[in-house]
């Protein structure tokens, strides 16, 4: 049998899966606020765009840990919505505005932001072209900070070789990412990979609940199961081959 990959997926599905945790990606809050400490020169006149921003976990360290204005931005209304909310019930709703949008056709004036941020996203659009396509965004010496996944070793067992070649056509190594950071017009600033527990406990412990109360509400539905099939893969994946592979935190100062 064929595995089922995340792009054979629908869209909406996969959204009303994610919006009911609170992370839709790997990752933690010192993560960000560790990436945040390469970040000169926050000040409450500075302007961040987070975009892949899901529901918002992520976008709420950054407005917590800084002073700055933050645009949130997200294909899927959903998710945008409870951004929207959050930010409200929190009193942050002067500094965050979530809105809809994609990622490869943004809504900004060229130089407007002085930091672009996205967690567990810039793979929608592609590392190489989404680094190229948003410096347009970025004033001169702004920051650009992203997870990306990336291969920790120069060789790979084919099993995740191929899981990951079929999700993320163009995975590479960190030295590989780094290098495509400079080709892009930034300097490399720094690059860390995410712990472990960014992982486990933050991404698939909390989706075990998620899942069976999901096939619970879509009993019979044979895309419901194939995606929670593909779900616990990633999972099992992940626990088998994790010194091979991880998300690591890059980040660049455009020139
Ligand atoms: N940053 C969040 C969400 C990561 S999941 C976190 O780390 O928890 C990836 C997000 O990217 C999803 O919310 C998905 O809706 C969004 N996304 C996918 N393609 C997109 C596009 N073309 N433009 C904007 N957002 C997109």
């Amino acid at each position: 049998m064929e595995e089922p990959t995340v792009q054979g997926f629908d869209f909406s599905l996969i959204n009303e899966f994610f919006t009911e945790l609170e992370r839709q990606g790997p990752g933690s809050s010192e993560e960000t606020i560790r990436a945040l400490s390469f970040i000169k020169n926050l000040s409450s006149k500075t302007k961040i765009a987070d975009l892949g921003c899901g529901t918002g976990f992520q976008t709420m360290v950054l407005a917590r840990n800084t002073e700055a204005i933050i645009t949130a931005l997200d294909l899927y209304a959903g998710s945008i919505d409870k951004l929207n909310a959050a930010a409200g019930k929190l009193g942050l709703q002067n500094r965050i505005k979530g809105i809809v949008g994609s990622m490869d056709n943004l809504p900004f004036q060229s130089d407007e932001f002085d930091v672009i941020w996205s967690e567990g996203a810039i793979a929608n659009i592609g590392f190489e072209k989404g680094l190229n396509y948003w410096k347009n965004f970025l004033k001169k010496d702004g920051y650009v900070a992203v997870t990306y996944e990336s291969w920790f070793t120069d060789e790979r067992p084919a099993e995740i070789e191929k899981w990951w070649v079929d999700a993320v056509p163009e995975i590479g190594t960190i030295g590989h990412n780094i290098s495509i950071m400079q080709k892009t017009g930034y300097i490399p600033v720094a690059a860390f990979t995410l712990s472990e527990s960014c992982w486990i406990d933050n991404y698939f412990i909390p989706q075990k609940a998620r899942q069976a109360e999901f096939l619970k509400k879509h009993a019979g539905n044979k895309t419901v199961e194939d995606m929670i099939a593909f779900m616990r893969r990633e999972a099992d994946l992940y626990s088998k081959y994790k010194q091979y592979y991880g998300y690591v935190f890059y980040i660049g100062k455009k020139i």
